[in-house]
């Protein structure tokens, strides 16, 4: 059994369908709850307790400090490839997108990494298309094994690969996986996903759980916010989560909510998620699952990111540029707008002076495979 026959007997319709039924009353007694299940998803993401973010609120934030502490954990991005062979409608590195493609080699994968780590950086995600034949599991391990001497923990977000390839990154020195499904809803993510392997809904699904078989110390899941409807979105991922803490408690787990951003072809969300209801299922989260990591990424704007630190967010990326050889200006084509462009020393400060201790390393992964 795996996520998939979960996820295939779960009727989320009718539970969004609670999501609008929920009555002020059912909000009330959630104010004055102690511990939130996951059936209490539908009410936290209600209608009726848009009224009650405040309160809501100042509870994520308690349950965020008594877990984490007043700290935020910081990372960077680095593109290593904007190849792909796959068609995604709302991505700039999409197939049928027209223009010179570009992949690091071995001098500039070194020259970013030692551009970041001089930055301050110490956790990296390295980010590719997916193109098997330019960027599949050699070319990752290769890059991994010459970023590893210079940062304490890199976290990889890929192709979906085997659980064997998984361990041979593991090996090279990555310690993290980032996979997000994009879409739970079966028919939308036909409708997005028009050509390649990407295609193939439930392969991409059951990811995060050969990684964790694999042995990753830490997997984040998330869905594309804009191609379905986010309440759905929230139902399936909050169930997706809650599976993987139960089978792979080895595990340390983390979730993202990115909103899809301006790419290149002008790509429009079908199903906008405003900022108020993305504050709605952050802390809808953090009070659900008290102990994962919830991440926060570059594509929402400063303003917006700096009122979110407090409602459960723990780690969040800086400086991101989504091109490959970005930090080097290759000039090469990205994958999306960023829109906090603010240097990691400006962020760092911007923490502070919220009481908030700024975290470049907690954690570093040990090399112990006779691989590597
Ligand atoms: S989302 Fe990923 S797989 Fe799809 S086009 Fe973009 S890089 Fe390729």
């Amino acid at each position: 059994m795996t996520f998939i026959d979960t996820l295939n007997s779960l009727d989320i319709q009718t539970q969004v369908s609670h999501t609008l039924l929920s009555t002020k009353d059912k909000v009330q007694t959630l104010l004055r709850q102690k511990t939130y299940k996951i059936d209490d998803l539908p009410a936290l993401l209600s209608i009726a307790a848009e009224s009650e973010l405040e309160p809501l609120a100042q509870k994520a934030n308690k349950l965020t400090v008594q877990r984490f502490g007043k700290t935020m954990q910081l990372f960077v991005p680095m593109y290593l490839s904007n190849e792909c062979y796959n068609t995604c409608t709302y991505c700039g590195f999409s197939y049928e997108n027209k223009y010179p493609r570009k992949t690091l080699t071995d001098e500039e994968i070194l020259k970013e990494g030692l551009i970041l780590k001089e930055k301050g950086f110490q956790h990296l995600l390295i980010l590719t298309g997916e193109s098997p034949k330019v960027v599949g599991t050699d070319y990752i391990v290769n890059a991994i094994k010459i970023l590893k001497p210079l940062f304490s923990s890199i976290s990889i977000e890929v192709q979906p690969l085997s659980e064997h390839d998984y361990k041979r990154v593991i090996e090279a020195g990555a310690d993290g996986l980032t996979i997000y499904q994009e879409t739970y809803h079966r028919e939308s993510y036909k409708k997005y996903h028009t050509f390649g392997k990407k295609k193939l809904f439930d392969q991409r699904l059951e990811a995060a759980e050969r990684g964790a078989r694999a042995g990753f110390y830490r997997i984040n899941i998330g869905a594309l916010l804009g191609l379905h409807d986010w309440r759905y979105e929230a139902i399936a991922l909050a169930n997706h989560l809650h599976y993987l803490t139960k089978h792979h408690w080895q595990c340390k787990f983390a979730v993202s909510f990115p909103r899809i951003t301006d790419v290149i072809g002008g790509f429009k969300p079908s199903h906008i998620i405003s900022d108020k209801a993305l504050v709605q299922l952050i802390i809808a989260f953090r009070l659900i699952f008290p102990d994962i990591i919830i991440t926060l990424s570059t594509r929402e704007p400063q303003e917006l990111r700096d009122q979110l630190i407090p409602m459960g967010i723990t780690q969040m990326s800086a400086e991101s540029d989504t091109a490959p050889g970005g930090y080097s200006d290759s000039g090469a084509e990205e994958q999306f707008d960023v829109s906090d462009h603010r240097s990691l020393k400006e962020i760092q400060d911007t923490l502070l002076k919220k009481g908030y201790e700024p975290v470049m390393k907690d954690w570093e992964s040990v090399i112990t495979s006779e691989h590597s």
